[in-house]
Formats: C-alpha cells, sequence, structure tokens
C-alpha cells in the first residue's frame, strides 16, 4: 500500500519543525531555507499552510527532464532526482505547477521532496498532527467526497476523484 503526505493546515501553527526536521534530515543543517517543505504564513489572518511536492502519478517535473534524472522510487512512489545525473537545467522547476522543485546554487542540481525514502521527517516533527503519513486511499478521500457532493446536491455529474485529484485537494485544504 502506498502511502502518502497528509496536509492539514486548519491544524498547524507555523512552529516551522517541520521545515527544521526537512532541512537537518536531507542537508544536515537547521535552515529552513533548505527545506523542501514549505510553510506558507497568513499573517493578517494567523493561518499557516504547510505544503510541499504532490507525487503526481504523471510528474511533470520527470517527463520534463531532458536527461531522465527524476524517476519513481517503487517502494514509496516518490519521484526522486538522481544527483549523478542532473545536470541543473532547471526546465523541471519550470514545468512543476505548485513550485515545489527548487535550485540549490550550492550544488548546481536541483532539490524536491522524496519522502525520506518512505519515513518522512517532517511528519515526525509535527507536534500537532498538521502533517501525517498515510495511506494513499486515506488522503482525504472521503472527506473530498462528502464534500463534492454537498456542493453538487447530488448531482448526476458527480465524478468519484482520482489518486491525483485526491492529492492536490489534500494540499489545498
Ligand atoms: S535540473 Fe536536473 S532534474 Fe531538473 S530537468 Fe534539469 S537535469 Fe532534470
Ligand atoms: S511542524 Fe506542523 S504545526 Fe509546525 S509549521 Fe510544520 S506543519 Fe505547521
Amino acid at each position: 500500500m502506498l502511502r502518502a503526505l497528509q496536509l492539514e493546515p486548519e491544524k498547524c501553527t507555523g512552529c516551522l519543525q517541520c521545515e527544521m526536521a526537512c532541512s537537518f534530515e536531507n542537508e544536515g543543517v537547521f535552515n529552513p531555507a533548505k527545506s523542501r517543505i514549505k510553510v506558507f504564513g497568513f499573517h493578517d489572518q494567523g493561518r499557516f499552510a504547510p505544503y510541499t511536492c504532490t507525487q503526481c502519478d504523471e510528474a511533470w517535473c520527470m517527463h520534463a527532464c531532458p536527461v531522465e534524472a527524476i524517476v519513481v522510487n517503487q517502494d514509496t512512489g516518490a519521484k526522486e532526482v538522481l544527483d549523478a545525473v542532473c545536470v541543473g537545467c532547471k526546465v523541471c522547476t519550470i514545468a512543476c505547477p505548485f513550485g515545489t522543485v527548487n535550485y540549490t546554487h550550492d550544488t548546481g542540481k536541483v532539490i524536491k521532496c522524496d519522502l525520506c525514502g518512505g519515513d518522512p521527517w517532517c511528519a515526525k516533527a509535527c507536534p500537532t498532527g498538521a502533517i501525517t503519513y498515510v495511506d494513499i486511499d486515506n488522503t482525504g478521500l472521503d472527506r473530498m467526497r462528502a464534500w463534492a457532493q454537498q456542493s453538487s446536491a447530488g448531482s448526476a455529474s458527480f465524478n468519484v476523484p482520482t489518486e491525483k485529484d485526491v492529492q492536490t485537494y489534500s494540499q489545498a485544504q
């Protein structure tokens, strides 16, 4: 069973523990600027929203890469960057519609979330449960169905969402 990050902004306090854990695990430093998960702050409203790569089924970054430096981890489903192959052309950063692939000047390569090999540190570090690592079937599908049925008031045109829809919805909540 594949798992995915479930992000629940309503539980986020903006403490940035997730960014600290990510940067330390992946870059060896406590530096939010080097984190692969980011927390948006809506300071005028006192709200925060964590976001990171959705590991899209049809990953645009992966398809756009001219040297096939982004590959699927068959165990986790994560799209991973092969540092030895990446030439730092930044095409993937443009292709990603969510801005979750980032160029690093230090290395001349890109970095993105790889789910920490199946044990994501952001989820372990979050003290409020705003980030959890759950079976992909549970990443908001029930909530999405309820929401869609409510908004369509039982319309016959309602379509059951795809896995990709669910991931995008989970990110947007
Ligand atoms: S920056 Fe690296 S991973 Fe991204 S498209 Fe270029 S070669 Fe591929
Ligand atoms: S660790 Fe959790 S509560 Fe803190 S900023 Fe990250 S998502 Fe929000």
